[in-house]
């Protein structure tokens, strides 16, 4: 059906908060015609799933950046809050618009909200038009030779690495024609800022939310970090990775803008650094592919026969992790890491998860939900397949008794204890040897440190060897009942 090119189109962002690579506002702008640029704040558990503290955060200053982009092109972001179909046809009725269009998104729930909008606007003629761009490929597009999708990782990022280069990224449009904006809510009447107390007050030393922050990310990365990024990407004291997960979370930059950086720099950065790099990508990739073809993976064991697992679920040893205090130095001080700047190292991140699974034998879903409410960058696909992955309940996963030792992880990792410092200050004063192991250290060493276990700096709560075994006889149970 031909459209009035004088009627707008209404861009609905969702996550994908950026005016680069951004297919949906390209169309849009290619349509000619005027552009409602719309945000719409839908009610908990819908769409992506319930926001968390941390991210919501986030998603504050992310829609206020965006806000100052379409300020330069003379418009500005409009928010509402409700159903998203309401409050589109309400938008609809009231701009007279035509066009709905809006980038994909592939979490089980927004699946489904997305498909009844498009089913339901297309009812009332209104044309409803989709995008990729939030990854390299839809997520149908790798399958195997069987026409199934990938469960293992390897022979997913060989077809991907196979399949031909993403499609280049899509530049920002100079200038854009907007329509005469509608009325909007006022963005602090959502409350998204954490007020009394204000316990975010650290993040704004780390992060810069919004596209320009992201692209900065992305340029300091590819200049001073892509080289080494492979050996050094391990290490948590080292700023070797590229911080980008918060911004790819909600959207601000999109894969295919990553991965175009990655091109050309054979010249100057070994081809092992950068296959490394995109590998990591690729696994949010697997991550998407897996929770897009298999939705229970968010919240059920994807390996069922973990179903009959005996959790201990004990609410003082939670207690415990969730504020740092379990005795173990490097599991606190990731896990202060999270709290003070919403995010944690990858390789910190797989030590407190088997910490919490495996010693203290806690449902790895309470663990999702803890980092889904304090992590920035708290993504439904990564968060849920990572968990899973740590439990061994996930597709191809870790396997159960593959238990971490957070003492010999933290010596492998953490060599001098820098990370540990910076993080469990009580323990700066403790050299080297045994920083990771403080349960371990002469009273003299502790008395110079300024340390009394049990009152300054907690006391191990498990004792790691018994709880492995206690680990791995809970696994057997569950094996041999197989
Ligand atoms: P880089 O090393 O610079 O990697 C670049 C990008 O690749 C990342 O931004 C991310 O998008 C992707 N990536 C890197 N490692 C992984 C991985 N192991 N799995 C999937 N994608 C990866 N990542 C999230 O984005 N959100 C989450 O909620 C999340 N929860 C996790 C929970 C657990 C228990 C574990 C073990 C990992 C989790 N991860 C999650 C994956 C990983 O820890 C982060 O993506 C990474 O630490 C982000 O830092 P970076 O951007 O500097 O990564």
């Amino acid at each position: 059906m031909a459209k009035d090119a004088a009627k707008p189109v209404i861009l609905w962002f969702r996550k994908d908060l950026r005016l680069d690579d951004n297919q949906a506002l390209t169309a849009a702008h290619r349509s000619g015609r005027p552009i409602i640029p719309l945000y719409i704040r839908e009610p908990a558990a819908a769409g992506t799933g319930p926001l968390g503290a941390a991210q919501a955060w986030w998603l504050h200053h992310s829609l206020e950046a965006l806000n100052r982009s379409l300020q330069k092109l003379n418009g500005r972001l409009v928010l509402a809050s409700g159903e998203a179909l309401e409050v589109l046809c309400a938008f609809i009725k009231e701009s007279a618009a035509e066009a709905v269009f809006w980038n994909r998104r592939y979490d089980p729930a927004g699946i489904s909200i997305d498909a009844r909008i498009k089913h339901e606007l297309e009812k009332q003629a209104i044309e409803a038009r989709s995008f990729g761009g939030q990854l390299l490929h839809e997520p149908s597009r790798l399958m195997t030779g069987n026409g199934t999708p990938y469960r293992v990782y390897t022979p997913f990022w060989r077809a991907l690495e196979g399949g031909g280069e993403p499609e280049p990224p899509l530049d920002a449009p100079a200038k854009l024609r907007l329509a005469s904006q509608p009325k909007s809510e006022v963005l602090g009447s959502w409350k998204l800022l954490p007020t009394k107390p204000d316990w975010a007050g650290d993040f704004v030393d780390l992060w810069t939310p919004g596209e320009e922050g992201a692209q900065q990310r992305l340029h300091v990365f590819v200049e001073d970090a892509l080289e080494g990024y492979k050996e050094n990407r391990d290490y948590p004291a080292r700023p070797a990775t590229s911080m980008l997960s918060p911004h790819l979370a909600l959207g601000e930059i999109s894969p295919a803008r990553i991965w175009d950086a990655t091109r050309g720099l054979s010249q100057r950065v070994p081809a092992a650094d950068i296959v490394h790099f995109r590998k990591e990508i690729a696994w949010r990739e697997f991550s998407y592919h897996l929770l897009f073809h298999f939705p229970r993976l968010a919240s059920a064991n994807w390996n069922d026969r973990f179903d009959g697992f005996e959790w201990r679920n004990n609410s003082g040893d939670f207690e415990a992790w969730r504020r740092g205090m379990t005795g173990y130095p490097i599991v606190d001080a990731g896990m202060r890491q999270l709290w003070r700047h919403g995010w944690m190292h990858n390789r910190v991140r797989m030590i407190v998860a088997s910490f919490l699974i495996e010693d203290l034998m806690i449902d790895w879903r309470r663990g999702e939900a803890w980092f889904r409410d304090t992590l920035v960058d708290a993504d439904p696909a990564n968060n849920a397949a990572s968990w899973q992955w740590v439990a061994g309940s996930g597709a191809d996963a870790s396997p159960f008794f593959r238990i971490f030792n957070p003492v010999l992880q933290g010596e492998k990792f953490d060599p001098d204890g820098d990370y540990v410092r910076t993080y469990v200050p009580e323990l700066r004063e403790l050299g080297p040897k045994y920083i990771h192991r403080p349960f371990e250290a002469p009273k003299s060493m502790l008395d110079e440190a300024g340390i009394t276990l049990g009152q300054t700096y907690p006391k191990p709560i498990v004792d790691h060897a018994s709880a492995r075994n206690r680990a791995l006889a809970a696994y057997k149970a569950i094996r041999d009942a197989a």
